[in-house]
């Protein structure tokens, strides 16, 4: 079976009752693929997550946006994993580059968190990414196999993970990584699981783009043979929203 086109948006810390109100009606009466070519989740903060579920069509998703690294507690502010089953969100992003940089997460942080999160039945949304530096370093296979091989570590499969890979220097910028640019970075990715995970896991797993997706420029990246789908930031505010989520039909042809 092939890899089913993913696409996340993710609503930051965007949002009041009324706009979440009006991006998921945009949402519900759009014209988009079924869930037979197109899987889609919404992110929104914490504080909206029950109220759009409820709203939402049942053939579009949600996901948390964070999620504590253990077991419930005394961890004030902390959502834990326990929490998101119970409120039945199926998806949680974790280590997006924000996190990584302003909170100093850790790769090993990430990897106990995805591992956690799993183990409690959520799907992850994985984040990793290089810096313009690093890139500029020609350092982008190095940080982005290490960001991976730090998940992979603590994890006993694959099967309920998507790997978001968002160059940081992307990110909100309005400069998306060329089609060429991530289509390497994603190959190269995949080899790499393919070395160092397993050959049916590099065949399986969806590796999917962030930064600066758009409706003009989803298409092309769509097209990409190992991109299989997107983590969109700004856009999924947006009505260009339902044109990334149409790229995906690009897949089809
Ligand atoms: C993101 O933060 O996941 C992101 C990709 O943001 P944007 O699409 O706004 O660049």
């Amino acid at each position: 079976m092939g890899r089913k086109f993913f696409i996340g948006g993710n609503w930051k810390c965007n949002g009041t009752t009324e706009e979440a109100k009006k991006i998921v009606g945009t949402l519900n009466e759009a014209n988009v693929p079924g869930e037979d070519i197109v899987e889609v989740v919404v992110s929104p903060p914490f504080v909206f997550l029950s109220f759009v579920k409820a709203l939402l069509h049942s053939n579009f998703h949600v996901a948390a946006q964070n999620c504590w690294v253990h077991k419930g507690g005394a961890y004030t502010g902390e959502v834990s994993a326990e929490m998101l089953v119970n409120l039945d969100i199926p998806w949680v992003i974790l280590g997006p580059s924000e996190r990584r940089l302003l909170l100093e997460e850790s790769n090993e942080f990430v990897g106990d968190k995805v591992a956690y999160a799993l183990s409690q039945g959520l799907k992850v949304i994985a984040c990793i990414g290089e810096t313009l530096e690093q890139r500029e370093a020609g350092t982008t296979l190095a940080v982005v196999a290490e960001q991976t091989k730090a998940i992979a570590a603590k994890i006993p499969d694959w099967d309920n993970v998507v790997l978001a890979y968002e160059p940081i220097w992307a990110i909100g910028t309005g400069k998306a990584a060329t089609p060429a640019q991530a289509q390497e970075v994603h190959a190269d990715l995949r080899k790499w699981i393919h070395d160092n995970v397993s050959a049916e896991v590099a065949v399986t797993v969806r590796l999917i783009y962030g930064g600066s997706v758009n409706g003009t420029n989803s298409k092309e990246l769509a097209a990409q043979p190992d991109i299989d789908g997107f983590l969109v930031g700004r856009a999924s505010l947006k009505l260009e929203f339902v044109d990334i989520i149409n790229a995906a039909t690009v897949k089809k042809n």
